[in-house]
């Protein structure tokens, strides 16, 4: 493979290293062709740089405009802002990409294969909040702000769509709560129906559904969508339900996708109770390195790591803890890149 592709890789803190070694090792054993460019963030930024998002990792993702992160923490005191939203911000990562599957056969839903497609930089979340005083109680009165522009709306719903076909989706369901929130929510539910009818008509199924309706039905038949696409808050909320169907956050990746770069992480964080203890389940990170590679139109390898994590979790029966198996985080590596060697 003579082509070579620049990434940053940020180790993060916690059980970040752990996992981040754990995927470099499945990287190697593909001999996947990235050549990495190590920075930190979060509390090692702290610690090394004196900032929790140093120059030096923004520079290095603005060359590479790609990279694989560890979980971040954001330090407690010293009134930093979370790094995640600095980066969001950073390189307008406007898109969360979760895809959700069942690898585990055997547990309370099978056969799960699901994606959530959520708005990143936009609606409840941009943080406008403030309290009103009254009677002398200064917080007698909380307010927030949402925005949703339909330059953004629009955005997210076409690199949905656009993923949907290049995934092979067949049906896509756009989730709002436009009967309440009609402008906050209807402008995305609206921009949706209008891009569909325009430019996507026939290549896919479109539906809506209320996001409280969403919650129920995908406890009750979560068989029964394909793609959600929805606003920030709802995504929040939906893409961790939709993890919690396919076995936890221990199972779950992420990828943020922006016009100047795109991030690619475990949803989960940096689980301080175990860190440092060799148990930290990497499968995660390592199916976020998966899209990476899918991203980087590599989809022969993404395939191949793919059906190495299950062969390993299923065949070999090689589980970490919070899978209910005994394995550290090492001995599932090891098993994981022999069956990449082997495959
Ligand atoms: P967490 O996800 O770190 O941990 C929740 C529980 O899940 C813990 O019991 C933990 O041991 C377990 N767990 C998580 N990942 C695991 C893995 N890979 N293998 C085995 N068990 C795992 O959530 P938290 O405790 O709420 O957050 C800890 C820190 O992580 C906080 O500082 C938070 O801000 C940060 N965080 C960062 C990100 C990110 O960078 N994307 C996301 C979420 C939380």
């Amino acid at each position: 493979m003579s082509q070579v592709i620049p990434a940053t890789l940020i180790a993060g803190d916690g059980i970040g290293p752990e996992i981040v070694d754990a995927t470099l090792a499945a990287l190697d054993a593909l001999k996947a062709p990235f050549e990495w460019e190590r920075q930190v963030a979060g509390l090692a930024g702290v610690q090394q740089a004196g900032d929790p998002l140093p120059q030096a990792t923004l520079d290095s993702i603005r060359r590479t405009r790609l990279a694989l992160k560890g979980p971040l923490e954001t330090p407690s005191g010293g009134g930093y802002r979370s790094s995640n939203v600095r980066l969001r911000e950073a390189f307008g990562l406007y898109a969360n990409l979760r895809p959700a599957r069942t690898i585990i056969p055997g547990g309370r839903f099978d056969n799960i294969d699901l994606v959530v497609v959520r708005e990143n930089l936009e609606g409840l979340y941009i943080g406008h909040e403030h309290y009103v005083p009254i009677d002398g109680d200064p917080h007698a009165v909380a307010m927030a702000t949402g925005i949703n522009t339909r330059q953004g709306c629009r955005r997210l719903l076409e690199f949905a769509f656009d993923t949907a076909i290049a995934m092979g989706r067949k049906k896509v369901t756009i989730v709002h709560k436009a009967n309440i929130m009609k402008a906050l929510t209807g402008i995305f539910l609206e921009t949706g129906l209008e891009l569909y009818e325009r430019k996507y008509k026939g290549k896919f199924q479109l539906d809506s559904v209320i996001v409280d309706a969403c919650a129920m039905k995908l406890v009750l038949n979560p068989w029964q969508f394909d793609m959600l696409v929805t606003t920030n808050l709802f995504g929040d909320i939906l893409s961790d339900l939709v993890a919690g169907l396919v076995g936890g956050l221990g199972m779950a990746p992420g990828a943020n996708i922006g016009s100047e770069a795109a991030i690619f992480e475990a949803v989960h964080g940096s689980a301080p109770d175990i860190a440092g203890k060799g148990v930290a389940n990497p499968t995660a990170l390592m199916l976020a390195a998966a899209l990476m590679l899918d991203h980087c139109r590599l989809p022969d390898l993404a395939a191949r790591l793919r059906k190495a994590i299950d062969e390993t979790l299923n065949i070999d029966k090689v589980r970490t803890g919070d899978l209910g198996g005994s394995a550290g985080t090492e001995a599932f590596t090891q098993a994981l890149v022999s069956r990449i060697a082997n495959g």
